[in-house]
């Protein structure tokens, strides 16, 4: 395990588990890095456990490893944990390379980017920066999206890049959570969230680009 710290962040970045018992207060921000946004093509190389705005764990995957999903026993228990609320940015995505590659079903989850496109009518740009800039102020560098994640050697700027993906999902969930609650869309968000599932199902089946609902 390595560790790394920006600002007020600790990284712990971690090549074969999340370690036995992860410090968290009931709620997990999640995210992944591939080798690309094709389901049938790309493969899973980073998975990213915010616990806190101080505390990230990185696992980081090879590609000879990924078969042996018993290695990964404390992260999957994590991920499978009904009891822990999961904050994604575009769960769409990551909870169907978490389905394939980890083969776990995450439920209870919340995602920024639904929440968002509920209340942020006023705007149609809905990205994690766009999201952090207006409602936290702060301005994320987005310049390692897309760079190597199956190098072996991660940079430290590809670290820090990974950690900032999932830090401020906590304060973002807060204030969307309010602002949902303050239009009465928190009975939707809740419904969307669950259909997440059966996205996730039609995506890895072959409708992945077809509104099953348009006539
Ligand atoms: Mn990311």
């Amino acid at each position: 395990m390595k560790t790394f710290k920006f600002a007020e962040t600790s990284v712990f970045l971690h090549n074969q588990d999340l370690p036995n018992l992860l410090d968290h207060n009931g709620e997990i921000g999640v995210d992944t890095e591939t080798t690309g946004l094709n389901l049938s093509r790309d493969r899973l190389c980073l998975i990213q456990i915010g616990v806190s705005k101080n505390e990230c764990h990185l696992v980081q995957f090879e590609k000879s490893e990924l078969e042996k999903e018993s290695r990964y026993k404390n992260l999957i228990s994590i991920l499978k944990d009904k009891k822990i609320k999961k904050i994604f940015h575009y769960a769409r995505f990551d909870l169907a390379v978490i389905r394939k590659f980890l083969k776990v079903n995450c439920e209870n989850i919340f995602c920024t980017k639904i929440a968002s496109k509920l209340v942020r009518t006023y705007t149609d740009r809905h990205g994690l920066k766009d999201l952090c800039k207006e409602m936290l102020e702060i301005d994320l560098n987005k310049s390692q999206q897309s760079s190597d994640w199956s190098a072996s050697q991660l940079s430290k700027n590809q670290i820090k890049y990974a950690s900032h993906d999932v830090i401020f999902l906590f304060e973002l969930k807060k204030k969307l959570h309010e602002m949902l609650g303050r239009e009465n869309r928190l009975e939707l968000s809740e419904k969307l969230f669950s259909f997440l599932q059966t996205r996730v199902d039609l995506d890895l089946s072959g409708w992945m680009d077809s509104d099953i609902f348009s006539h």
